[in-house]
C-alpha cells in the first residue's frame, strides 16, 4: 500500500519488548512450587481466556509455557517512550497477578507468612536463564551478515550502560547472562542461546521487513536502561538501515569481533568498562583490538554524524505525543544521553551513573551497605541482588525510586493508563479495541500478531498486517459490528 511504502523510505521503527519473569515462593507452611505458584497467578486469565494465552485490552500478550516463567510481550509501539509504558504496564499486571496467587494460597492453609516473589531479571538461584527480547522491525535489504558483523559489536559493549548487574560465583558483573549466551546469530531455538535471533517472522510484510529478535540484553527495572536500549539501538539501525538500501560500507564493519562470546563475557567481567581489550576479526582494521568503551564511542561517533547529515528525516519518523516529556523524543536526547555516559565512563566516573545504570546502582547499594555493616556474605549480596528485581515483594528498588535516586521516565499515572490503553499510532490500537469489545460482548475470540479471530457467536477474522496502520480495514469493521 502507499501508507507502507511511505514507511519503508523513511526511519519509521516498531519496538516491542518481551519479558520472561521468574518466579519463586517462601515462608510456606507446606510444600507448594514455583509451577503451582505460576498456574495460581494465571487462575483469572484462565477462566477468563481459557487458555494461558492471551491478548489484552492494551494489545500486549500475556502466557505462560510450561514451567514457571510468565511472560509479557508489549504491544507494537512506535518510540521508546511508548515501549516503556507498555513494559511498565506488564510489570503491574505480573504485580497484580501475583499478590491475588499470595492472597489464594495464605487463605488455601499455606500460611500468612507465604511470599509470592516475581523477578524481573534474567537468571535464577539454580542456574536457569530466562529472557527479555527486544524486538525492532528492519527492512529486509539489511542482510544476516550485517546484523552479525556491524549490529554485534554494539549490543555487546552497550551493556555497559543497560547491563543489569549480578552477583555471580567468581563476583560482581556488569551482565546478567553472560555466561549463557554464545552462539552470535541463529535462527535455532533456545537450545543454543544465540545473541541475536534470527526466525523468520517478521508479523509484518515479509517482503518488505525483517523482525528483529535481540535476546543479548538484560531485563532492566531502571526505566532510562529500557528507554535507552530501544533508542540507541534504533540510531545504529537507521545507519545500518540507509548503508544496506544504498549498498555502501555503514563503518560500523571496523568494530567486527574475532570471537563475540568471548568478547561478551569479558565486558560482563570489567567494572571498569574500559581495562579490557576485546579482540577485532581480521578485517583490516587499523587496530587489532578495542576496549567496550572505544567501541561505543566509535559507533556513537558516526551514528552522530548521520543524525547530523539526515536531521528532518529521522526526527520526522518518531512521532511525538509526550511533547511536556523531554523523553519524548528518541533521538535527540538519546544522543545527548549516550554522549554524557560514555564521556562519565572515560573519566572513570562509574557511580555518577548510578540514577541510571541498574549494574551501577546495585553496585552502589551493595558498597553503601558494606561501609555501614560490615563485609556482607555471598549469600546475602545473592539475596540483596534478588530484592532489586522482584517487582512483586523486593523493597531495594521502590526505596531509590522513592528516594528519587534512580530516574523516573514515565509516572505511575501513565503506566496506570498503559494497562488499558494500547499505543495508538499503530495496529496495537485495533488489536486492543478489539479484545476490549470481544470482552464486553462476552464473545470467544483468539489474536497473533496480524490477525484478530473471532469464534462465537460467529465466525470472522481480520487481518492486520501492517504494524504501523492504526485505521481499521472493511474486514475490521465487520468484525466488530459482529460484536455489537
Ligand atoms: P517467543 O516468545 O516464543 O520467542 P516471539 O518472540 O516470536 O515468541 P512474542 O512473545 O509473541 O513472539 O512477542 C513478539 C513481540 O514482537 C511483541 O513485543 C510485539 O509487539 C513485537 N512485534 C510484533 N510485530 C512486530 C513487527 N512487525 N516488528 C517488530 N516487532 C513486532
Ligand atoms: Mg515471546
Ligand atoms: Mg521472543
Amino acid at each position: 500500500s502507499i501508507q507502507q511504502s511511505a514507511q519503508f523510505e523513511g526511519f519509521a521503527r516498531i519496538f516491542g519488548v518481551e519479558t520472561e519473569y521468574g518466579v519463586s515462593v517462601t515462608g510456606a507452611k507446606k510444600p507448594v512450587d514455583a509451577g503451582q505458584v505460576a498456574m495460581t497467578m494465571f487462575r483469572p486469565i484462565v477462566s477468563r481466556a481459557r487458555s494461558t494465552n492471551t491478548y489484552l485490552t492494551n494489545g500486549s500478550r500475556l502466557y505462560l509455557d510450561v514451567g514457571s516463567h510468565p511472560e509479557y510481550a508489549t504491544a507494537e509501539a512506535r518510540s521508546p517512550l511508548d515501549a516503556l509504558a507498555q513494559d511498565l504496564a506488564g510489570e503491574r499486571i505480573m504485580i497484580r497477578l501475583a499478590h491475588q496467587a499470595q492472597e489464594q494460597l495464605r487463605t488455601a492453609g499455606y500460611g500468612d507468612a507465604l511470599r509470592v516473589h516475581v523477578f524481573k531479571n534474567n537468571a535464577d538461584s539454580a542456574g536457569h536463564s530466562f529472557g527479555c527480547h527486544e524486538n525492532y522491525l528492519v527492512r529486509r535489504f539489511v542482510s544476516l551478515e550485517q546484523v552479525e558483523h556491524e549490529l554485534l559489536p554494539f549490543l555487546i559493549t552497550r551493556q555497559l550502560y543497560t547491563g543489569a548487574g549480578r552477583v555471580t560465583e567468581s563476583g560482581f558483573e556488569i551482565t546478567q547472562r553472560a555466561d549463557y549466551l554464545d552462539e552470535a546469530v541463529s535462527s535455532a531455538t533456545t537450545r543454543s542461546r544465540p545473541m541475536v535471533n534470527t526466525r523468520d517472522e517478521p508479523h509484518a510484510d515479509p517482503e518488505e521487513f525483517r523482525r528483529l529478535h535481540v535476546i543479548i540484553g538484560d531485563s532492566n527495572r531502571s526505566q532510562w536502561a529500557t528507554w535507552m536500549k530501544l533508542a540507541v539501538t534504533h540510531l545504529v539501525l537507521c545507519v545500518i538501515e540507509e548503508a544496506a538500501r544504498l549498498g555502501v560500507p555503514s563503518g560500523f564493519e571496523a568494530f567486527n569481533l574475532a570471537d563475540p562470546g568471548e568478547a561478551n563475557r569479558a565486558v560482563s567481567r570489567d567494572l571498569t568498562c574500559q581495562h579490557t581489550q576485546l579482540q577485532l576479526a581480521d578485517t583490516g582494521n587499523a587496530a587489532a583490538t578495542m576496549s567496550a568503551l572505544d567501541i561505543q564511542r566509535g559507533y556513537f561517533t558516526l551514528v552522530e554524524r548521520f543524525f547530523h547529515d539526515h536531521r528532518d528525516a529521522m526526527l520526522a519518523a518518531m512521532p511525538s505525543h509526550h511533547a511536556d516529556s523531554p523523553w519524548d523524543h528518541g533521538v535527540e536526547q538519546a544522543l545527548s544521553e549516550w554522549r554524557r555516559v560514555l564521556d562519565v565512563l572515560e573519566a572513570g566516573h562509574v557511580t555518577d551513573l548510578a540514577d541510571r545504570v541498574d549494574w551501577i546502582a546495585k553496585w552502589r547499594l551493595f558498597n553503601a551497605l558494606r561501609a555501614r555493616k560490615g563485609e556482607l556474605s555471598h549469600a546475602r549480596l545473592e539475596q540483596l541482588d534478588m530484592d532489586y528485581h522482584d517487582i512483586a515483594n523486593g523493597t531495594l528498588y521502590d526505596s531509590l525510586l522513592r528516594r528519587n535516586a534512580i530516574l523516573q521516565l514515565v509516572d505511575d499515572e501513565a503506566a496506570t493508563q498503559a494497562l488499558h490503553e494500547p499505543p495508538s499510532n499503530t495496529r496495537a490500537v485495533l488489536r486492543g479495541h478489539f479484545v476490549q469489545a470481544a470482552l464486553d460482548a462476552g464473545a470467544q475470540f483468539s489474536c497473533d500478531w496480524t490477525r484478530l479471530t473471532l469464534t462465537v457467536p460467529q465466525h470472522r477474522e481480520a487481518v492486520i498486517l501492517d504494524p504501523f496502520n492504526a485505521t481499521p480495514n472493511a474486514d475490521y469493521d465487520r468484525l466488530l459490528q459482529a460484536l455489537q
